[in-house]
């Protein structure tokens, strides 16, 4: 069955220079890339993603880290990949949660560690079902960012809404 999944290479990786590296292993999987874009992560976009971990001790922290406060700069890449159990697939090559528990082979194992604070920095999100898929997806992309309709859409007329655009 297809799916898609939201991958996000945290600012670890993108401070230690992985996404080749990452994407390359990614590609193992032949699912094909819908989406892409670099994301400057909001204080608000931290929190609806990872809403779910609110009272979790590690939880502030982990803002800050995706938030890329702990390497330099606030951004991450952000992708849909789509394709036969992408969900699956892809969980499966970034390996468990903690690195240290990871398996060496797997994306966190061989690039994430633990830091003496105690932040788990594993160098990837994947989403774990469809419906968190799906509610990722849609916080972290608009549908026409993406080049297959995975989700319903409808048309709106945004009335007064200020945008930036090129001076
Ligand atoms: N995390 C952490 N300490 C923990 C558990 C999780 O720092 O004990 C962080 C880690 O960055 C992880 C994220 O919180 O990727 C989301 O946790 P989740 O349980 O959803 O793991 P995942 O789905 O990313 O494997
Ligand atoms: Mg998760």
């Amino acid at each position: 069955m297809n799916q898609a999944t939201l991958i996000l290479i945290k600012p670890d990786g993108l401070k230690k220079s992985l996404t080749g590296n990452i994407l390359t292993r990614l590609s193992e999987t032949k699912l094909e890339i819908v989406a892409a874009k670099i994301v400057r992560v909001s204080d608000e976009l931290a929190r609806k993603h990872y809403y779910h971990l609110k009272d979790k001790p590690f939880f502030e922290d982990l803002i800050k880290y995706i938030k890329g406060e702990f390497h330099g700069r606030r951004k991450v890449m952000a992708l849909v990949y789509w394709g036969e159990s992408a969900i699956e697939k892809c969980r499966a090559l970034a390996g468990a949660t903690n690195p240290e528990e990871a398996e060496a082979t797997t994306i966190r194992g061989a690039y994430g560690r633990i830091t003496t604070s105690g932040v788990y920095e594993n160098v990837i999100h994947v989403s774990a079902n469809e419906a968190e898929a799906e509610r990722e997806i849609k916080l972290w992309f608009q549908p026409d960012e993406i080049i297959v309709d995975l989700y319903p859409t409808k048309e709106i007329i945004e009335k007064e809404k200020k945008v930036r655009v090129w001076a």
